[in-house]
Parts: structure tokens; C-alpha cells; sequence
């Protein structure tokens, strides 16, 4: 027997995830170089990192002879006191991916069921399926989470209930009166992540802490990342919020050094740099009325998004991906998703989207408008 029939069976049918296409490598491809590119393809900050995390960056460089804090002390302290919470409601990862893995690790064998929703983020079924667990899909409706479905969907083998909020790729929010109904009825021996990544990029959304903390929902865990308004994507900071009990659990599963040194001073200064956080909220608002009077004006079809990205419809999402390519512009093609007739694409800078509208409306023939 060869070492492959060796492998974990759970890793026999696993996909592997396709990540946004980096910028030097497409500009390779279609002979172009990487500053005249447009990426909306992951979600990113079009303003780039806090001038303030860049400056702790430099200012740490020299000492990285030295293993970063094992235990976040700085960042758990100055994260702890801007969301009002204990420092031990806390678990970091390296992004907030590595969070789900935790999640995984700590409560999934094989046979057991995990519930997502049609549409939902791609790494909760890959996670899933890495430990051996079954994936249960619950249809969306009108291409959100359908929460009553999910809540009925749960089995006596279901551990882990993922609901993202806003839905990446969707863009859809669900109604806080079925986010408090799913946490009231969500049963005690099954896990709840509600995955705000993109949390931050809200109005007035529903404020989870304050049930967190009362410690009444020790089944429940919030998600959050430096990757999306705090523009730190490259660094990979993420973290959980969650009763100290089931955090506790999790820092089992965790490695001790998995969050750098340098990715810990940067996340102190972004989340101490309120004007950054501001302005990028600013921004993608702005963005998101460019792009929704733009495609209004144009009879594009699209959906109306709470996050930084926006899902477009395009008949055939891989042929429009790929003539955007050529133009130079970046998006995310969706038939992984199961959306083949749509596209994803962030709310960039005011010169990316001016750039990317230009495009779309020559690739699907518009007239110029
Ligand atoms: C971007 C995103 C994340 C964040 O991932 P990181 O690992 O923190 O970069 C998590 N969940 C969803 C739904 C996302 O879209």
C-alpha cells in the first residue's frame, strides 16, 4: 500500500480552497504589471492598513529574534476593554479561520452533523469535512440564511450550527428578531458561531457582547477578524468571543505561538486607530451607493449587501470573470458557491470602482452610460 491510501479518509473528497488569485501572478499572465491591476476579489480594505499599525510593525522589526507573547497579553488587554468584555472571553487565531479550525477540533468526530446554509462561507464545510463530520445544508431563502430552517435542521448528532452575519458571499443580514430566536432556542449541547468578519462595516447591528458576557449562553460564540475594515488580511488576526468555559476548551486545541509578534503589535494599533476604522466604514458606504445607483442606472441585478462586497449578476459568472481578467480587474467567480451566474466583487477605492464599472459595462455590452 502507497502512502496516499494511507491518508485520513475524511481528506479523500476534501476540495481544497481557492483563494482570491494574487495580484503579481495574474499581472504575469496577462502581461501586465501588479500596480495597474484592480483586485476586488478578497474582501480587502481598499485603504490599506492604519498608518498607526504599519509604524508598530516597524517598530517591533528588530525584535523578532524573540517568540511572540503566547498569550496575547497587550492585544487581549486593549481588545478586552474597547468591546467591554473579559479578557478571558478571548481565544486569538491566526485569522479567524484558524478559529473555526479550533471549533472543529474541539467538538467534531466523524458522524457527527454540522448545519450550515445554502450559500454559506466555504470554510465551514471544509472544516467539517476535515474532521470526518457531515455537512447539513439548509436551502437559503431570498439567498440569505433561512434561521427557522436551520434551528428545525439540528439532528441529535448536530454539534455546530455556522451562521455568518452579514454572509460572505452573499452579502445578506439576517433580521435580529431571528438572531435572538436562534440563540434562545439553540439547544445546549450544540455550538452556535456566528461569524462577524464583517461586523464592523454595520450601521446599527445587533450587539451580541452583551448576552456573551451575561454568561447565560455558554453555547455561543462570536467570530471577528483584522482582516476586513482593519485591513490587516496579511498579518492573519482573528478571534472568538465566547463564554471563558468553551474558550478555555479551545486553547487546548491551540498552538501557543500562532499568533506573530508582529501581527499582535500591528491589531494593538489598528484597534486603537478609531479614524481609520471611520473613514473605511465612510468609504465602502460611499462605495456601496456608487454601486448600487451605477447598476441601477444600467439594469444590473445585484444584491443589496451589509458587508464590503457586493454580489452581481452576470449570466455566466466564470466568462465574465475571465474578460474582467483581461481588463485587468479582479473579481471572484461564485459556481464554487453554486452561483454560477453571479459575481463577487469588493467595494474598492472610488478609482477601483469607477475602473471596475467601466469594465463590467463593456464586458456584459452595456451602452456606455
Ligand atoms: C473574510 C472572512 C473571514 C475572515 O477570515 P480570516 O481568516 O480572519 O482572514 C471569516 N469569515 C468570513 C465569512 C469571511 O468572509
Amino acid at each position: 500500500m502507497a502512502l496516499p491510501d494511507q491518508l485520513n479518509p475524511a481528506l479523500r473528497d476534501l476540495p481544497v480552497y481557492k483563494p482570491g488569485r494574487p495580484l503579481r501572478e495574474v499581472a504575469l499572465e496577462i502581461g501586465s504589471s501588479p500596480e495597474h491591476l484592480v483586485k476586488l476579489a478578497s474582501n480587502e480594505n481598499p485603504l490599506g492598513p492604519s498608518m498607526r499599525a504599519v509604524m508598530a510593525m516597524q517598530n517591533v522589526a528588530a525584535e523578532m529574534h524573540r517568540y511572540p507573547d503566547g498569550n496575547a497579553f497587550d492585544l487581549r488587554q486593549c481588545l478586552a476593554k474597547k468591546l467591554d468584555v473579559q479578557p478571558d472571553n478571548l481565544v486569538f487565531g491566526n485569522g479567524s479561520n484558524e478559529i473555526l479550525e479550533f471549533v472543529a477540533h474541539a467538538l467534531l468526530k466523524p458522524g457527527d452533523d454540522v448545519v450550515v446554509s445554502q450559500y454559506c462561507f466555504a470554510m465551514y464545510p471544509i472544516i467539517t469535512k476535515m474532521m470526518g463530520a457531515n455537512v447539513i445544508e439548509v436551502p437559503a431563502k431570498e439567498y440569505g440564511h433561512d434561521l427557522p430552517a436551520m434551528l428545525k435542521a439540528i439532528t441529535p448528532e448536530t454539534r455546530i450550527v455556522f451562521v455568518a452575519n452579514p454572509n460572505n458571499p452573499t452579502g445578506t443580514i439576517a433580521q435580529d428578531r431571528d438572531i435572538k430566536q436562534l440563540i434562545a432556542e439553540m439547544p445546549p449541547d450544540v455550538l452556535l458561531v456566528i461569524d462577524q468578519a464583517y461586523f464592523e462595516y454595520g450601521e446599527d447591528t445587533l450587539d451580541l457582547l452583551p448576552l456573551v458576557c451575561s454568561g447565560d449562553h455558554p453555547n455561543l460564540i462570536l467570530m471577528r477578524t483584522f482582516s476586513k475594515i482593519y485591513a490587516l488580511a496579511g498579518l492573519r488576526v482573528g478571534y472568538g468571543i465566547g463564554h471563558p468555559e468553551f474558550i478555555g476548551a479551545l486553547e487546548k486545541v491551540r498552538q501557543p505561538f500562532n499568533l506573530n509578534a508582529m501581527a499582535q503589535a500591528a491589531a494593538v494599533a489598528a484597534t486603537n486607530d478609531q479614524l481609520h476604522i471611520e473613514t473605511s466604514r465612510d468609504q465602502n458606504r460611499k462605495s456601496s451607493i456608487y454601486f448600487g445607483t451605477s447598476f441601477k442606472r444600467a439594469g444590473i441585478r445585484h444584491l443589496r449587501s451589509a458587508a464590503n462586497f457586493i454580489l452581481v449578476y452576470v449570466e455566466d459568472g466564470a466568462r465574465v470573470t475571465a474578460e474582467l481578467m483581461q481588463l485587468g480587474i479582479i473579481v471572484r467567480a461564485m459556481d464554487v458557491y453554486g452561483l454560477p451566474e453571479w459575481i463577487r466583487v469588493t467595494l474598492g477605492s472610488d478609482m477601483e470602482n469607477r475602473r471596475f464599472h467601466q469594465a463590467i459595462l463593456q464586458v456584459l455590452d452595456h451602452p456606455e452610460d
